[in-house]
């Protein structure tokens, strides 16, 4: 068996349970990391006594194995949450997943008569629906228009920062693919049985936020790996079929096995010598967005009983809320409370372009003003976070483009590429998880297939 020094690009969940399971088999890997501490986009940062997720992250998996690994992890300490989310429209709040006590606000919405077209044409409907090439396609023929020019394809736009036709359809069937009319119908007057994902009422999540997960990880490798942070890889030199070194600023790594968590982009504008013409030009179809939180302190512990709510409105400049107090107490101080408001954006967009103070601005310009839950005198305090590289774009034609770079980066014998940003792949904690589990097998001698993770049915965030 390979027993060649591991090198791991990025600290993130995925690397650092790559770490782990290595450990487990007497290796010492070596972790790069670039931030000032490991977790990647499952930290939690600390501001004024408060804490904050990126986003709010739950933990949910239908796999078993993979559910006792993580409560193993808090010594099997964590209870449940129950969850509780809705969505803003219109100046309606309606409780996502819909619940039948919504109907008197969903025929507000929609119109009885709209109501009445969608439940005879699409909710009473069984059977899979078309094969569809874009998300466009997909969401109006599963949903119907009334339901898509409501909800589906203001929210898509505001997401990905473009129109849903440009969205490809593998997003909505890796994401929500459970999600037919029939068992949204069914999940109105059935909460028993398997929930689909989409649908999940209960998840695990640590006091003290998301971060805790990491720092689990962390615990568990305390003197089997070496994890290096504020360590940005800024070159990869690559040989013949094989990855030769890695260098930050400061130091050149070698190793035997090669494991990249860095966005796959990256990786690629940091190879040297560079990879040929026709991957470089596949690679600039590849892009992501990137993720602003807007941090707010209030006067009062939450404004209702929801951990987050969506705003599909194009009129509202942020996609997403999270009240910290109802994922846990920890997270706010007695008598005031944790709001963050999420945007997404993409390079050289107008939320990008703007400064931390004028963002809070339109971010509390747009909540106090046009959700009117709060007024600004009840915002005590703000900061802004931004991540890059946070959601894998899935244009329409992506998959192509995908195919090229991952052909050519899969000539490498000692190169395992894995995680979110690593295989250009949406996935949520429990895949990365699972992913740095088999990334590790792999690298032991197994032969996993890590594109069937998250091959099947997804769940919406
Ligand atoms: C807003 C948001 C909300 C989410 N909510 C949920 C949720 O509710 N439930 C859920 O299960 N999942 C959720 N996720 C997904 C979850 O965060 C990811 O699946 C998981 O954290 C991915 O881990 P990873 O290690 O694969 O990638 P990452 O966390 O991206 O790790 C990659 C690491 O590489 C480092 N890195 C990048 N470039 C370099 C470089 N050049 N040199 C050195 N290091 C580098 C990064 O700093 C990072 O630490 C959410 C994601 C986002 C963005």
């Amino acid at each position: 068996m390979n027993q060649q020094p591991v090198l791991i690009l990025g600290a993130g969940l995925t690397g650092l349970t790559t770490a782990l399971e290595l450990s487990k088999a007497g290796r010492a890997p070596v972790l790069l990391e670039k931030e000032d501490r490991p977790g990647g986009l499952a930290r939690t940062f600390a501001h004024d006594g408060f804490k904050f997720d990126i986003g709010g992250h739950r933990f949910f998996t239908h796999d078993q194995g993979l559910e006792k690994y993580f409560l193993d992890l808090f010594g099997n300490r964590l209870a449940p949450v129950c969850r509780r989310s809705s969505i803003f429209k219109d100046g309606v709040l309606l409780r996502y997943p819909v619940s039948f006590l919504d109907a008197p606000r969903v025929f507000r919405l929609l119109g009885a008569r709209a109501v009445f077209k969608v439940l005879r044409e699409r909710f009473l409907a069984a059977g899979p629906g078309i094969a569809a090439t874009t998300f466009e396609d997909w969401a109006q023929d599963r949903f119907g228009p009334e339901i898509y020019a409501l909800f589906l394809g203001p929210y898509i736009a505001k997401f990905w920062g473009c129109a849903p036709a440009g969205i490809s359809a593998a997003w909505a069937s890796q994401r929500i693919a459970g999600v037919t009319p029939r068992a949204i119908f069914k999940s109105l007057f059935w909460q028993g049985g398997r929930p689909l994902k989409s649908f999940t009422r209960k998840f695990f999540y640590p006091e003290n936020g998301i971060g805790e997960l990491a720092e689990r990880l962390q615990e568990r490798l305390a003197g089997a790996a070496e994890i290096h942070c504020h360590a940005e890889v800024v070159g990869i030199r690559h040989a013949g079929r094989m990855i030769a070194e890695a260098s930050t600023r400061e130091k050149r790594y070698q190793a035997g096995a090669f494991v990249s968590t860095l966005p796959l982009t990256e990786f690629i504008d940091r190879l040297s010598p560079p990879a040929p013409a026709e991957v470089l030009a596949a690679r600039r179809h590849l892009t992501f967005r990137d993720w602003i939180g807007v941090h707010l302190i209030m006067d009062r512990e939450t404004f209702s009983r929801d951990q987050w709510i969506y705003f599909p409105d194009a009129a509202i400049s942020f996609s997403r809320l999270q009240q910290g107090a109802n994922w846990s107490r920890r997270l706010i101080q007695p008598g005031r409370g944790a709001l963050l408001l999420e945007f997404l954006a993409g390079p050289g967009d107008r939320l990008s372009g703007l400064d931390d103070q004028a963002l809070i601005a339109l971010a509390v310009d747009d909540f106090c003003a046009k959700v009117r839950l709060l007024r600004p005198h009840n915002i005590l305090g703000a900061k802004v976070t931004r991540i890059k590289n946070a959601y894998p774009v899935y244009k329409t034609g992506f998959a192509e483009h995908l195919r090229t770079v991952m052909g050519f980066l899969g000539g490498f014998k000692n190169l395992y590429l894995a995680g979110r940003g690593g295989r250009f792949k949406y996935l949520n904690m429990d895949h990365a998880l699972e992913m740095g589990i088999k990334t590790a097998g792999n690298i032991q001698g197994q032969d996993y297939n890590l594109d069937l993770i998250n091959a099947g049915e997804g769940f919406l965030g």
